[in-house]
């Protein structure tokens, strides 16, 4: 059977099982990824280099699927890594047809009675397309990667490097399969001597804009922080207005100073990042009063093609400063005004703007407190870690709060950090051996394959994913900015920043062609995806293999 009907027949089967992310289900997934490799002859003489690795401390015990293969042409040492998620998101969006959902044949005759999107409508009719959910993002990924690797298992004599594929869980929610995938892909590099090249992922592509026809391979990704403020202003009395510094009207100043600002896009090589986002924005005052709030808090996604923490920070709390700045302003002009028209004395209101980082805090109290700080961190920490209702962005702000609530100076300030997710861009700029080499064999596979696409090659996976975690900035200067603004690290939240240093590889994304990833129309296009995008695929890890 042609690879591309095998592609076709196991994207089907692996979107049957349901594995919707963070339930006990994903593992039905894993364990089918499993079982098909368990029947692979290769791996029936060599059961030794297929393997389970668990997830890190997880309720759930998930477990992803790590399988190597090598190569015997040559004695090569060289490596590629492939990966690809084996959960989905949930199903509720299916509403009554959530039992059809990963059951695309019956989910197409279903759809025909429903109201549709007129792009989603033509599409069924069309009868190019399958339906279903995961079935795009990215069981197809998923397939494509099992048939390829199967293929080279049958011809091992010339095939020459190696390859390590993990198929991991949990991908739509907190890559807790990725992350311990990560620290097991260092382990197997040490045992078995490999040098890896670089990590190709499967994940789904789609358009980039509305009637866009062009088929994306990306090499490189895009990065997240999720830069967070705990906002601390003056209470007052309402009978004393001018007398207190409102914090929502702080928040909702910075919010004003880099929500969807284009300024805060990152431009590399014409491709532009999402500008930041507001995620949340809220007062901290938890009853009805008279008086005003004392602090709040707020955080945004930011998302990165070049610009590192350190220098995210000095831009976030030049915004703040002038946030802050702007504030104190018109509060004076309103309260002249209002001084003039009550015929009132008028004097200067007292608000300093004042923005401060976290490392920044900590150290003006270190010189307060000495070794005392450390120890009360650990212990506020330990305390906070115990409430489990709590998440990762709540728990750094009470960290920030109750670190803040023990400084001596109480009056106004704007203190800037980081909360937890930190996805680290990949930018492939070429100047490296293996990033050169990379782009290379992706070029070449482009203009080898034959297809009637255009096949375009960009430079950032556009979509927060996985393929972030094989790398991390090394500059003890980037790294410093990050962890002494995260109070969230190595405590609450984990990420093996060693071993993602030592990987430090280049990545790719060539995936199969869809449509509404976590829609209820999320649809796979068949032509490309199951003919065009796998001899991509092929070619690419030829290439980077045999040079
Ligand atoms: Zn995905």
């Amino acid at each position: 059977m042609s690879l591309s009907k095998r592609i076709e027949e196991l994207t089907l089967e692996l979107t049957n099982i349901k594995s919707i992310v963070g339930s006990k289900s994903e593992l039905d997934s894993v364990n089918a990824v499993y079982k098909k490799f368990e029947e692979m002859d290769y791996y029936k003489e060599n059961p030794d280099q297929l393997k389970f690795v668990d997830f890190e401390n997880d309720p759930l015990e998930r477990k992803s699927v790590v399988a190597t293969m090598k190569g015997k042409k040559g004695n090569s040492n060289k490596t590629l890594v492939l990966i690809g998620h084996t959960d989905t998101v949930g199903i509720s969006d299916y509403g009554n047809l959530q039992e059809y959902a990963t059951k695309p044949f019956e989910l197409a005759e279903k759809l025909k009675g429903v109201s549709l999107p007129e792009d989603a409508k033509k599409d069924l009719e069309s009868g190019e397309w399958l339906f279903g959910r995961g079935i795009f993002d990215m069981k197809c990924g998923v397939a494509t990667l099992m048939c390829i690797m199967e293929d080279i298992s049958k011809d091992l004599e010339n095939f020459e490097g190696n390859i390590v594929f993990g198929a991991v869980g949990d991908e739509e929610g907190n890559s807790g399969g990725m992350l311990s995938v990560v620290q097991d892909l260092v382990k197997i590099q040490e045992k078995e001597g490999f040098e890896y090249l670089a990590v190709l992922d499967t994940d789904y592509m789609t358009q980039l804009y509305p009637g866009d026809d062009n088929k994306y391979i990306f090499v490189g990704t895009v990065g997240k922080l999720m830069p967070s403020f705990y906002v601390v202003g003056k209470e007052t009395h309402v009978g004393e207005a001018y007398k207190g510094l409102d914090p929502n009207q702080l928040a909702g100043a910075i919010t004003n100073k880099l929500n969807l600002k284009f300024e805060f896009c990152d431009v590399a090589e014409g491709e532009v990042s999402l500008p930041p986002i507001t995620l949340r924005q809220k007062d901290l005052k938890e009853e009805y009063s008279v008086q005003i709030a004392k602090t709040a808090t707020l955080y945004f996604n930011y998302s990165t093609h070049k610009t590192t923490p350190d220098e995210v920070m000095v831009k976030l709390k030049k915004a703040a400063n002038e946030a802050f700045t702007e504030v104190v302003d018109d509060l004076n002009d309103q309260y002249k005004q209002f001084c003039e028209a009550s015929n009132f004395p008028h004097e200067e209101l007292p608000w300093k703007p004042r923005v401060m980082s976290f490392q920044e805090l900590y150290e003006a109290m270190k010189d307060e407190m000495g070794e005392e700080l450390d120890t009360k961190i650990e212990e506020i920490k330990e305390e906070l870690l115990k409430d489990k209702s709590l998440d990762e962005r709540d728990f750094s702000m009470r960290v920030v709060q109750e670190v803040h609530k023990l400084w001596s100076d109480k009056d106004p300030v704007v203190v800037v950090y980081y909360s937890p997710p930190y996805y680290p861009h990949i930018y492939v700029e070429g100047s490296e051996p293996k990033d050169k080499k990379l782009l290379e064999s992706v070029d070449e596979a482009v203009n080898t394959v034959e297809s009637d696409y255009k096949i375009v090659s960009k430079k950032f996976y556009p979509y927060i994913s996985d393929l972030s975690f094989v790398s991390a900035p090394k500059d003890p200067k980037i790294m410093e900015a990050l962890k002494s603004n995260m109070p969230a690290l190595d405590s609450k939240y984990k990420l093996p920043l060693d071993a993602m240093q030592k990987l430090g590889l280049p990545v790719v994304n060539i995936g199969p062609f869809g449509k509404d990833a976590h829609k209820f129309t999320e649809r796979l296009e068949k032509k490309y995806s199951f003919e065009v995008a796998p001899e991509l695929v092929k070619e690419t890890i030829k290439n980077l293999l045999s040079k």
